[in-house]
């Protein structure tokens, strides 16, 4: 396996970092700030950098070449170097329409939506001119296990009648969030993974309910956010239906392969970045007459941060380039290794970073507090690190079953 940068990637990772450091760095702690104090409304320049974007060609990146005219036309392994180097700034991949849930969103949408589907909704998506947030999880259920989910998708004559209970659905606290793909059950008797089905949902349906924003760490988490929200009797379109009844748990499959992997990338990002400060700031301070950087302790601990990326970042162009040459059923051992190994790195490594800064380490005057909220709850979301060690022991075992 050789991941060297070809020349096209090495060029896009200039033009991608030459943008960030020309529009967005400048604007790194203004930014943040604006949306401690704004939750979820626009910073004053984000129309004008996405404009920007979109005339230099870096928009939508993520969506791989085998999606057609879709696509701008890059694989996944040329994809995940541009992700890292958005993930630096942790506001930054919406500028270029590459964040999170949209990124995720779309794809269903694109791999299972009918045309029409597609023309109302993906279309706008991809445009940057609407959000979308993705309702699996319950606060009633264990959602780690999506058979448990609760909600039901009841058909009645040309409709769907949905009621149930979601939360940490990211993004849905943004006003120009204006669809949901909403994970519920049609069929309670059927087959354990035949239950569930997933629809399209206009947010501004009769029946929805925005009962509160959740916090992260104490934090709203602007400009994503994540919310609670009740549907009761929210009456759709039976045409909204993704791919057919009993087909949710198939789609939720499909649609964790990319969105996974993006997370992986630009935690990378956020791991490399931490990196970078540490070392700056182990050269700069001193302490008991020498610099941070004299001390054994913090040389291990640089040493360590640079081994754990490395491997990190080979790992997640691994399961790129495997899920581009045989699709991301074949990758899925790959895929959840990066789940469980990106995460709890960037966590160490940040932590690392964390500790060199001293008190303002856990300060706003530096992004390592944010990046360490963002890397903790992806130990979480798109399913706990126990979840996919679950899985991925179980897939190994098998081959040496007899
Ligand atoms: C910031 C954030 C954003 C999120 N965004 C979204 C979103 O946009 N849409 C959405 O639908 N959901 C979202 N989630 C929800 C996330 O996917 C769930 O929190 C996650 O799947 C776990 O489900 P749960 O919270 O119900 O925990 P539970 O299912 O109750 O699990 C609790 C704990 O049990 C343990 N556990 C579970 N299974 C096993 C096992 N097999 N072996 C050992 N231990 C196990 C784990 O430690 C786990 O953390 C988000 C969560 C967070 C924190």
């Amino acid at each position: 396996m050789n991941f060297e940068y070809t020349k096209k990637t090495q060029d896009l990772m200039n033009k991608v970092d030459d943008f960030m450091q020309k529009h967005l760095f400048p604007h790194e702690n203004k930014v943040y700030d604006f949306h401690r104090n704004n939750p979820w409304k626009d910073y004053p320049e984000l129309e004008s950098w996405k404009k920007e974007a979109k005339k230099e060609g870096l928009w939508n990146l993520f969506l791989p070449s085998y999606y057609g005219d879709l696509s701008p036309g890059y694989s996944n392994l040329e994809y995940a170097p541009l992700a890292e180097k958005m993930g630096r700034l942790t506001w930054a991949s919406e500028v270029f329409n590459c964040n999170a849930p949209d990124t995720g969103n779309m794809e269903t949408i694109a791999k299972y939506g009918t045309p029409e589907q597609k023309e109302k909704w993906l279309k706008p998506i991809m445009n940057g001119e609407i959000r979308s947030a993705f309702l699996m999880t319950e606060p009633a259920v264990a959602s780690s296990d999506a058979t448990n989910i609760q909600t039901s998708i009841v058909r009645d004559g040309d409709d769907y009648v949905i009621n149930g209970r979601k939360w940490w659905s990211s993004g849905a606290m943004n006003p120009h969030c204006k669809i949901y793909i909403l994970m519920g059950k049609t069929d309670f008797n059927a087959e354990k993974h035949k239950q569930q089905s997933m629809i399209l949902v206009p947010a501004d349906t009769p029946g929805i309910k925005i009962i509160r924003p959740l916090q992260v760490f104490g934090s709203v988490d602007s400009p994503e956010g994540h919310a609670e929200i009740e549907l009761s009797n929210v009456r759709v379109p039976a045409s909204n239906i993704l791919l057919g009844e009993g087909r949710g748990f198939e789609i939720a499959q499909g649609r964790l392969g990319p969105g996974r992997i993006h997370h992986c990338m630009r935690l990378i990002g956020v791991a490399q970045r931490a990196l970078e400060l540490m070392c700056k700031r182990a050269n700069q301070r001193e302490a008991f007459g020498r610099n941070l950087i004299k001390f054994t302790s913090v040389r291990q601990d640089i040493a360590k941060s640079e081994c754990e990326i490395q491997q990190a970042r080979l790992l997640t162009l691994a399961t790129a380039d495997k899920i581009d040459k045989f699709g991301a059923k074949e990758a899925k051992n790959l895929i959840a290794m990066i789940k469980i190994q990106v995460p709890q790195m960037a966590c160490n490594v940040v932590d690392r970073a964390i500790q060199i800064h001293g008190g303002m380490g856990v300060s706003q005057d530096t992004p390592l507090a944010g990046y360490y909220a963002m890397a903790r709850v992806l130990r979480l979301a798109d399913g706990p690190d126990e979840v996919h060690m679950f899985q991925l022991g179980r897939n190994l075992a098998k081959q040496y079953e007899i």
